[in-house]
């Protein structure tokens, strides 16, 4: 028997049997995996209240080759109690977890989406912006993907794109005005700066950034886009529109 210690935020759980429960965690060392908690419906359990998503955990679990591994133990490090107390943030955060888990696949380690995703948490618990942490969590997985278009430069002539470029669904990129067709989307002014911004400051100082009503609205679509190609290919449409619409 192989058992594994790492660190886990609980993505879902799902009752199974009349006794267990089944949870999906995102962990720094492993990826996404599922593991089966047994007993954790009883009333005794161990792992009572602790399988709860969004929850931080330490767990150990014993690896099984069918990919359904058993829950051994489970040590809360982090509730997330303060981002519970908000509908708003609580939905914001189950975004998320909800784009972790359509993008990541099942047992592919990648601690710099983990470290990404607790930062992100961390972030909704304590800024009040919760809007500029989606924002910024969606930029910084487009660029952990390469997907990030360049944001200073027409993807076709190289120009300086300065305040204004377009944005070309297809190819994910930004084309200055000469290159861009009617086809492709105009960036109001401002918008470019912005996710320049939303690039450029690290996560947790996300809340310095100003936005009018009108930016979150565009930007939120511009990244929706961007995401929605940036992914294109490797999932259902429909699984992605649901992640970036966090239902
Ligand atoms: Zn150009």
């Amino acid at each position: 028997m192989i058992f594994r210690r790492t660190e886990g935020v609980v993505v879902r759980r799902t009752d199974y049997s009349e006794t267990s429960k089944i949870a999906t965690f995102y962990t720094r060392d492993h990826g996404k995996i599922r593991a089966i908690a047994k007993g954790a419906r009883r009333k005794k359990s161990e792992f009572l209240g602790l399988l709860e998503p969004l929850s931080l955990l330490e767990i150990v679990f014993i690896e099984r080759r069918s990919g359904l591994h058993i829950l051994k133990e489970a040590h809360l490090l982090d509730s997330k109690l303060e981002l519970r107390q908000e509908l708003s943030r609580i939905a914001h955060a189950l975004n998320l977890l909800s784009l972790i888990d359509q993008t990541q696949p099942d047992e592919d380690a990648d601690p710099d989406v983990f470290e990404l995703l607790v930062s992100g948490l961390s972030a909704l618990s304590h800024i009040s912006n919760a809007e500029n942490v989606t924002f910024a969590f969606q930029v910084h997985l487009l660029r952990h993907f390469g997907k990030l278009p360049r944001l200073d430069t027409c993807a076709h002539c190289g120009a300086s794109l300065g305040a204004a470029a377009r944005f070309r669904a297809r190819s994910g990129v930004l084309l200055c005005h000469s290159c861009g067709k009617d086809s492709d989307r105009p960036l109001p002014p401002g918008t470019l700066g912005a996710l320049r911004r939303l690039a450029e400051i690290p996560l947790p100082r996300c809340g310095r950034i100003r936005l009018s009503s009108e930016q979150q609205a565009e930007i939120s679509s511009l990244l929706a886009a961007m995401l929605r190609t940036a992914i294109e290919g490797d999932l259902p449409a429909q699984a992605v529109a649901h992640a970036l619409l966090g239902r």
